[in-house]
């Protein structure tokens, strides 16, 4: 059980780290409770308040943040009230696994239905028909076209279908 855990937090660390980036992670980690601004966290963590700004944006756009905004009186500048969404969680986690089994899905689908040359030296992917007209020589540098044995990475999207299915099971 915990090591399924410790995958799916892993995942999720992953996930901050790719749409908001190192800062991202610290933030996320400070496990705050409650509203907060993004100039009390940019005084806090003493780091540019443009940064800060640009992480929770970039949590907000996945789900894992939420904001209110309010006017300042005497200023008449907008307020943003930032809450991290800890809550939310799994929901964000399985969303972005099911995006990626719909990208893995419509790639194993073009890998294996059809048949594909390459070119000996790596200029071009090209579909059998497209090699037939070439003559199965390459348009670029006249070399020979190979049959690209495509199996292998078939398996290797089928292995990760089945792993992003297990951890969508795990979050159901
Ligand atoms: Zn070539």
């Amino acid at each position: 059980m915990e090591t399924q855990i410790s995958e799916l937090d892993e995942l999720l660390v992953e996930l901050i780290e790719r749409v908001a980036g190192e800062l991202g992670v610290i933030i996320y980690s400070l496990g705050i409770e409650g509203e907060f601004t993004d100039e009390q966290l940019s005084q806090e963590l003493g780091v540019e308040i443009n940064d800060v700004r640009r992480v929770l944006f970039a949590l907000y756009e996945i789900g894992l943040a939420s904001y209110r905004r309010t006017r300042d009186e005497e200023t008449g500048w907008m307020e943003y009230y930032w809450k991290i969404s800890y809550d939310r969680e799994r929901d964000v986690l399985r969303k972005e696994l099911e995006k990626t089994r719909e990208k893995l899905d419509a790639k194993l689908e073009i890998e294996d239905g059809s048949v594909y040359y390459i070119c000996v030296n790596g200029c071009v992917k090209v579909s059998y028909e497209e090699a037939m007209e070439f003559g199965f020589s390459c348009p670029k540098c006249r070399d020979m076209l190979e049959f690209l044995d495509s199996s292998g990475a078939i398996e290797q999207i089928r292995e990760e279908l089945e792993k992003i299915n297990r951890l969508i099971g795990l979050l159901s």
